[in-house]
């Protein structure tokens, strides 16, 4: 990143662009729209080939029973939501999926469990998942929860590309979503992430029923890492029956247009993700969120446990947008972040 001092019009204040106090990442998000999708654009394009979108396949790979209690997580045990336990998927049936992600042009294979923290024994599996996605010539990543060191050390080993752990929301409005962990435990891990050599895949989740200050907040964070994460899903929360978070105040679309925009802003190098939520956003807001430097989807029919756009629609989509799925080995210049 340049250490270049940046003037921002709209707001005539004066940032270095290495660190970003939350004042500065609000004075973004409070930007005229017009001259915020321009800045993003242009950060956009001096990072990326604009017209391309990184495509990545979510596997649910253990589904449910989780202990922990975040307010908007279906996989929770202690919610009612239809969402019945399952065991860790086998190796083949991963593996077919893995397959079939990559023969619909997904680059990017990530598998998630919803664990508090894998055990040393649930970790022989994931490794061999690792690895043998991997020999498909995919790229790789886990979300498995809380990770010791010697943990994220074997995931290294077994060739890990990226560790998936959000912060999902700022400090201040962290307490009315989770209880059961707290934020400097998603800090640690992810520390430990790096530690390792892995990349880190960090974002968050709006709609939640935090303000917008609050948003700032979140970006900031994830903006102040050193360096910062090299993937950031940006999700909408997806409303589930039975979660804590069922009947919050739908967010504002063109907020959720502004986040992403900011996210592009202030992490030029990062894949900005639209991740969950995507179906209730539709075509138009979407498209916005690609001008505003989204560049990576989940792709495929369902995210972990809640609905995503068909792959036939997404393609559609992009079509009409004149994208194109990102190849594989075309972005080596975005992999380093400094
Ligand atoms: S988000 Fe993850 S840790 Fe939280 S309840 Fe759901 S599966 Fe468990």
């Amino acid at each position: 990143m340049s250490s270049q001092p940046i003037v921002f019009h709209a707001c005539s204040q004066t940032i270095s662009a290495d660190t970003w106090p939350v004042d500065a990442v609000l004075a973004l998000f409070d930007m005229p729209f017009a001259d915020l999708m321009l800045r993003a654009q242009q950060t956009h394009r001096q990072h990326f080939d604009p017209t391309e979108v990184e495509l990545a396949t979510l596997l649910s790979i253990k589904t449910g029973g989780c202990p922990e209690d975040c307010g908007y997580c279906p996989q929770a045990a202690r919610y009612d939501t239809g969402v019945t336990a399952q065991k860790i998927l086998p190796l083949d049936t991963v593996l077919q999926a893995a397959r079939a992600a990559q023969a619909e042009g997904a680059t990017r294979f990530c598998m998630g469990a919803a664990w508090r923290e894998p055990k040393d024994r649930d970790l022989d599996n994931v490794e061999d998942m690792v690895r043998e996605v991997k020999a498909l010539g995919m790229e790789t990543c886990v979300t498995l929860g809380m990770l010791a060191e010697h943990q994220a050390q074997r995931l290294k080993d077994a060739g890990l590309d990226y560790y998936n752990h959000n912060l999902d929301t700022a400090p201040e409005f962290y307490e009315n979503i989770i209880s059961t962990r707290d934020y400097q435990d998603r800090l640690d891990t992810l520390g430990r992430v790096r530690g390792a050599g892995i990349k880190v895949c960090s974002g968050g989740i709006v709609g939640m029923g935090e303000t917008r200050l609050q948003r700032a907040g979140l970006i900031a964070q994830l903006a102040n890492m050193s360096p910062y994460p090299e993937s950031v899903p940006i999700n909408h929360l997806v409303q589930v029956p039975g979660t804590p978070l069922y009947g919050q105040e739908a967010l504002d679309p063109l907020e959720f247009v502004r986040t992403i925009a900011v996210a592009r802003i202030t992490m030029p190098k990062a894949r900005v993700r639209l991740s969950a939520g995507r179906r209730q956003l539709g075509d138009a807001v979407q498209a916005m969120c690609f001008m505003a430097g989204a560049n990576s989807i989940f792709y495929g029919d369902k995210l972990l446990t809640t609905g995503n756009p068909e792959v036939e629609e997404d393609r559609a989509l992009l079509a009409r947008l004149g994208l194109k799925a990102r190849n594989a080995h075309s972005d080596a210049r975005c992999e380093v972040i400094q």
